[in-house]
């Protein structure tokens, strides 16, 4: 099993940013990837970010010092070549676009070494749609974060029927030692195990509201109490954010789906109640 302890990540966004820092804060060097000075900068302030919310986080405690020692670890830049070079793993976080990733992974497998292994953080495309740009599809693979990743640390690490079992234990390795508990899926499967199971339950519960059949609080409390989970589904729209499943349900000709769109438009979105990041969606915080 080859052993990861260089890794590039592409992409300093929402998750990118986390990807990298997560990587530095459990210890390894890491090159942060990105296409522009104003997006590294922007990159800088995420850290800065990360870092104060890795110490103010009771998941994670984590000392001054600590995240210090993870900022040292983070080196930016606007060079693919150079951010490459030296990479055991590159993890790519650019945008949901599949042309764009294809064009990342088509220029990345001219400039990175043969051996490095890389893997895509895609929440929707398959890796199978990928792995034909990356000019090795025995060293791809898709690992895949939730955002918060230092809270919600699960790691969803998926191949294609040409990955490499090697290259794929390297990277349940490299998951565990970054603080991440792997989570191996056998083949691909859209949606990987976190979200096959969680789109069809709030699925569920917004037809059981948009249905009339009960109300939030009513069909939160049954799941609770009866399950012994923490949260109800409506509390996870909440904590996801209503502009996302609002878009998704939009974009649903399905009547009910249209439904539900027009409810959360309604009584949330239109009135910037957008879930615990403004303070209020389903819920007051
Ligand atoms: P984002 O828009 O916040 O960040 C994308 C970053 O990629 C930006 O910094 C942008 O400047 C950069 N970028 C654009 N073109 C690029 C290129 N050609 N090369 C390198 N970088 C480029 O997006 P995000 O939310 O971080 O999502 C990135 C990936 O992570 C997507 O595949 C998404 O499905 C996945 N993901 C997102 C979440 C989430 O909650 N946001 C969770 C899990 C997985």
């Amino acid at each position: 099993m080859p052993t990861i302890d260089k890794v590039t990540v592409l992409g300093t966004g929402v998750l990118g940013s986390q990807i990298a820092f997560q990587a530095a804060f459990h210890g390894f060097p890491v090159t942060a990837y990105d296409v522009s000075d104003d997006a590294l900068a922007a990159a800088r302030e995420r850290f800065e970010k990360l870092a104060s919310r890795y110490q103010a986080d009771p998941a994670v405690a984590a000392s001054a010092e600590q995240t210090d020692a993870a900022i040292s670890r983070l080196r930016l830049t606007t060079d693919l070549a150079d951010a490459a070079s030296e990479a055991d793993l590159v993890i790519e976080a650019v945008p949901e676009v599949l042309e764009l990733k294809r064009d990342v992974y088509s220029r990345l497998a001219e400039v990175a070494p043969e051996s490095t292994i890389f893997a895509t953080n895609s929440s929707t495309l398959l890796p199978s749609d990928i792995k034909g740009f990356t000019g090795r599809p025995d060293r791809f693979l898709a690992l895949h974060y939730a955002n918060e990743v230092w809270r919600f640390n699960t790691a969803e690490i998926m191949g294609t029927t040409d990955t490499d079992p090697a290259a794929f234990a390297a990277v349940v390795d490299f998951a565990k030692r970054s603080g991440m508990v792997p989570i191996e899926l056998k083949k691909e499967k859209a949606g990987y195990v976190l979200n096959s199971l969680l789109v069809p339950f709030l699925n569920a519960a917004a037809g059981l509201l948009v249905g009339g059949y009960a109300e939030p609080e009513t069909i939160d409390a049954t799941w609770r109490i009866a399950t012994g989970a923490p949260s109800g589904p409506f509390q996870i729209y909440d904590v996801i954010g209503l502009t996302t499943p609002y878009n998704i349900a939009r974009a649903n000709p399905d009547a009910g789906s249209q439904a539900f769109a027009d409810y959360l438009q309604h009584n949330y979105i239109d009135k910037g109640k957008l879930g615990v990041a403004t303070g209020e969606g389903f819920y007051r915080y």
